[in-house]
């Protein structure tokens, strides 16, 4: 569904993103995880178009993306840090996103509005609202329009113990209905028992990227944070 080949992004001598290769498919949940500054955000935005990559090349569904915008409509997008016009309304950004998709309240998924409690501050302006909050809307954007694909860029950072429960059950219904579904996270996070596979960034360079039957049996470890811990102190004798 989404295939990166030879992908490379540099930022002046800064190479974010260093020659990445692979592959995501319909129905797996990928923990895209590594370092802060590993180039896990330039990876998404470069699937979405919003960073040009300087070498490889990008397939969602079998098609080439560069000058294609279409395919976006397919992706349901939680920004790690989500900007908006300070002066408008919660109530005011959800209409100019559903107008801008030409869709209304009756077609839209509006379930994490609710369950998130955005319908009681729906008048509150975007710029009273803290972190966790503008997290809140960020995640209720993304779910909006029933994509084939959910890209959540670090989607419990910020979220209160509570609203992280609310989203992961989403991404669990999602999940159950056969979406692919990447979250990217500088550490291993509560949402990591959902998780079909997990990919592995460190200085823009792809170290692994294995599904956890692989990544259990490989290291003998049941749990994702212990397998992951083995793989990596692997990977360090083998590189000394
Ligand atoms: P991560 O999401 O894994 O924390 P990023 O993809 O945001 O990492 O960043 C990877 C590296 O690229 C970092 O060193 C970051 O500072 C740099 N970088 C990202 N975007 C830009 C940009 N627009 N201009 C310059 N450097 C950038
Ligand atoms: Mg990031």
């Amino acid at each position: 569904m989404i295939e990166a080949k030879n992908l490379t992004k540099s930022f002046g001598k800064l190479k974010a993103l260093d020659n990445v290769s692979l592959s995501c498919n319909k129905g797996e949940t990928i923990s895209i995880i590594g370092p802060n500054g590993s180039g896990k955000t330039t990876f998404i935005k470069c699937v979405l178009g919003m960073v040009i990559p300087d070498g490889g090349t990008l397939h969602f569904d079998n098609r080439e993306i560069k000058n294609g915008w279409h395919y976006r409509e397919k992706i349901g997008y939680m920004p790690q840090i989500g900007r908006y016009p300070d002066n408008m309304t919660i109530a005011q950004i959800f209409e100019m996103i559903l107008d801008l998709r030409q869709k209304s309240w009756d077609d839209a998924d509006s379930e994490l509005v609710h369950s998130l409690g955005l319908k009681s501050i729906f008048d509150k302006r975007m710029r009273t609202l803290s972190g966790g909050t503008r997290q809140k809307v960020s995640a209720s954007l993304a779910f909006l329009f029933n994509p084939d694909v959910f890209i959540l860029d670090e989607p419990t950072a910020g979220l209160d113990p509570l609203s992280s429960e609310v989203l992961k059950e989403k991404i669990r219904t999602e999940k159950e209905n056969g979406k692919l579904i990447l979250i990217t996270s500088h550490v291993l996070s509560e949402l990591d028992d959902l998780v079909t596979a997990v990919i592995y960034l460190q200085e823009g360079s792809l170290l692994f990227h294995k599904n956890i039957a692989q990544l259990r049996s490989d290291t003998g470890e049941e749990k994702l944070s212990r397998a992951i811990a083995v793989v990596m102190k692997n990977s360090k004798t083998q590189h000394a």
